[in-house]
């Protein structure tokens, strides 16, 4: 029963991002017109809250862009979104005309995978994007010629590999797994697990994470109240509490490169001076202190491997 109520709170966190996302996406943060059709009502985040939800949007953004730009001229390639949650990257990359020769898999709860897919079935927008489905057949709550959402438990890999390979992944394309505020819900053997898992299905391919950081630093007032509301449900902290201890993570597990940058590095390495400009104009913002700590407790990461080894998403710190 406690295990029950533990996976209904972790479901819950994708609501709360979703509602965050909506909210910058308003503010002018980073465009998103296929967010809103995944919420019921829209409400303003702090700008605290809408800076963060940009950066980490941003860094997942430009992994899977670099990965489409390296791959481009492939003509199966896949994208692998674990902890999909309502993410909106298959409308996004679909509007875009981005998804020449990709398929895009997401996978979660089937309980989120199911609501996901009705909401999708109900706006014209959305299912516009995901030409004549399928009638799906669990555990896939929605199937199309680029677009395969399915419904499993990230701790069963057993479940997941054959969820995904009855949903047509092909193990040999060039892959990016993404997992965008995922994997420290789950305990840290089985997101180990799900990380070896990963190298060893998969020859060509790149792993994307975005997450939390607990640095050796002091926490500051905001964090501390942050991570008191969050740290039953966070795993793999104290296993992994730095971007070294991250990188050592995937290496020790069959990944061949890999690059782990705390968000200041990428929001002051990655993006450009104009860029930072527009974003701090958007709205009154006196909370810098709390900002940069709040960078630091986050990471971005990629790890490759085989033909993609050589085509780093993210520079070197
Ligand atoms: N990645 C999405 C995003 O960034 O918008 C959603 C992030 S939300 C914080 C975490 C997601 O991971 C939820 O949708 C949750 O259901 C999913 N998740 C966590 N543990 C999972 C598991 N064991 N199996 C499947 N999905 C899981």
């Amino acid at each position: 029963k406690r295990q029950v109520a533990r996976d209904v709170a972790v479901q819950g966190t994708n609501d709360s991002s979703v509602v965050s996302k909506v909210s910058a996406a308003m503010q002018g943060y980073f465009p998103d017109p296929f967010l809103k059709s995944f919420v019921c009502r829209s409400v303003r985040r702090a700008p605290l809250i809408n800076r963060g939800y940009y950066v980490r949007w941003k860094a997942v953004d430009h992994c899977v862009r670099e990965f489409l730009r390296g791959t481009a001229g492939s003509t199966r390639r896949q994208v692998l979104s674990l902890g999909a949650g309502f993410d909106s990257l298959y409308f996004r990359l679909h509007s875009a005309g981005a998804l020449e020769g990709c398929v895009v898999f997401e996978l979660d709860f089937p309980d989120v995978s199911r609501r996901k897919a009705a909401l999708v079935a109900a706006s014209p927008s959305l299912m516009g994007a995901v030409q004549s489905p399928t009638p799906p057949l669990q555990p896939v709550c929605l199937y199309s010629e680029q677009y395969r959402l399915l419904g499993a438990d990230l701790r069963e890999l057993r479940g997941v590999e054959s969820a995904l390979m009855g949903a047509g992944l092909d193990p040999t394309a060039p892959t990016l797994l993404l997992s965008e505020v995922v994997l420290t819900y789950m305990e840290t053997e089985r997101s180990d697990a799900l990380i070896g898992w990963a190298a060893g299905l998969l020859p060509h391919a790149v792993f994307v994470m975005y997450e939390q950081l607990r640095p050796h630093d002091p926490f500051g007032r905001v964090m501390q109240e942050h991570f008191r509301r969050l740290s039953s449900a966070l795993h793999a902290l104290s296993e992994y509490p730095d971007t070294e201890a991250q990188r050592r993570r995937f290496l020790d597990r069959g990944w061949e490169h890999c690059v782990c940058l705390d968000m200041n590095h990428f929001y002051l390495g990655q993006l450009g001076p104009g860029e930072r400009q527009r974003v701090e104009a958007l709205e009154p913002f006196d909370e810098f202190e709390e900002w940069h700590q709040k960078c630091s407790h986050y990471f971005i990461l990629t790890a490759s491997k085989g033909c993609l080894t050589s085509m780093p998403l993210l520079p070197s710190p």
